[in-house]
């Protein structure tokens, strides 16, 4: 494991719970009361994609029940070794869209830079999970050819960190970045994708939120949440936090099955989240990723589901149901079906 030098006191506490993270799969299994055979299970789906989770999350879940929906999000499987037709390691074939090393820029005026390669927290339908961040993460060299890019496409108004998780980063990298990209005058808005503040609440800092607070740039905080139970206290604080530092807030989902594919979940969900300041963005249609194919509940189902979902709350609390396409110039929508609606089943 990466260690990480001691910081001074206050500053360390997150990070100190990132590098505290439980990563064997029989002390899980002890830690949370799980019967003996799932450590086995666990030890092969382990061997090739880590098991990862800091012990803030693990609080949430409630233990000896091996259905928990936190669970099932970081829990190795057995069937993660099964390798249906279709499900590939490259789903996105985010490969082309790499013009530099940690720079994908597949929509119009919007450039994702990957700015982190590590993850608190590793969830076992992750589209990245066989993502080459070694390779691909920004370094201070790589950074700079990142500003250059930047530099020359004045279309880009928007720059998205994303990772692996951008907020892994410390508070000082992430605000030398910030301060390189507020000098480009094209950009209006900065937006940040991360699942660190639901995980590791403690993430959201005085010194993030003042940064963020004090940028020139619109900022936006896409959160990750794919079940009510994610939301406890600590992470309704964070994200009061957040609110407060002038930075609009956004969630998207994943759609999972055993997880949260039952329209009373996804109900709570968008509930609990409104109630936090945030307001529900993209549900994730699963990537078909290599080792992840028992989390998908198919496209019928999804927008039956979906259909349901609007049919019980106001349309903005809706996520709006996409899928991610090679060579398409936006996330794809798939359409509700909605109940009682002509040509609907
Ligand atoms: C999802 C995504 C974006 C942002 O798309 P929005 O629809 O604006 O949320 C940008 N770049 C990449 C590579 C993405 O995957
Ligand atoms: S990139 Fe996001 S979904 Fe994937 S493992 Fe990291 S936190 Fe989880």
């Amino acid at each position: 494991m990466q260690t990480i030098p001691a910081q001074q006191s206050g500053v360390c506490c997150w990070q100190q719970q990132l590098r505290e993270a439980i990563t064997d799969p029989v002390r899980l299994a002890e830690r949370l009361q799980l019967p003996a055979p799932w450590a086995q299970q666990m030890l092969a789906a382990a061997a090739s994609f880590p098991l990862r989770v800091p012990e803030a999350y693990l609080q949430r879940i409630k233990p000896g029940d091996p259905q928990d929906p936190l669970l099932l999000q970081v829990l190795p499987q057995a069937q993660e070794l099964d390798r249906p037709a279709g499900y590939v390691t490259d789903p996105l074939g985010e490969g082309d869209a790499n013009p530099h090393q940690g720079v994908i820029h597949k929509y119009r005026g919007r450039l994702l830079l990957i700015v982190s390669g590590g993850c608190a927290i590793n969830c076992r339908y992750c589209f990245r999970r066989h993502f080459p961040y070694g390779d691909n993460q920004l370094g201070s060299e790589s950074w700079q050819q990142a500003l250059r890019y930047l530099r020359k496409h004045t279309d880009v108004e928007e720059v998205i960190l994303s990772g692996g998780d951008p907020l892994a980063t410390s508070d000082q990298r992430l605000g030398a970045m910030i301060d390189d990209l507020e000098r480009l005058s094209h950009l209006k808005r900065l937006r940040i994708h991360t699942r660190l503040p639901i995980v590791i609440p403690d993430r959201v800092t005085p010194a993030l939120t003042q940064r963020l607070a004090h940028s020139r740039l619109h900022t936006l905080l896409v959160t990750h949440i794919n079940h009510p139970n994610e939301i406890d206290g600590e992470v309704r604080a964070a994200l009061a936090r957040l609110a407060a530092s002038n930075t609009r807030l956004l969630n998207q989902s994943v759609l999972l099955k055993g997880i949260n594919d039952k329209v009373s979940i996804l109900k709570s969900l968008s509930e609990a989240l409104f109630d936090c300041g945030v307001m529900p963005y993209y549900l994730h249609l699963m990537d078909p990723v290599a080792g992840a194919a028992h989390f998908d509940i198919g496209d019928q189902a999804s927008r039956e589901l979906v259909g349901k979902l609007a049919a019980e709350l106001p349309g903005y609390l809706v996520p709006q149901l996409v899928r991610e396409q090679a060579g398409a110039e936006a996330k794809v929508p798939l359409a509700p079906l909605i109940p009682g609606a002509s040509g609907t089943p």
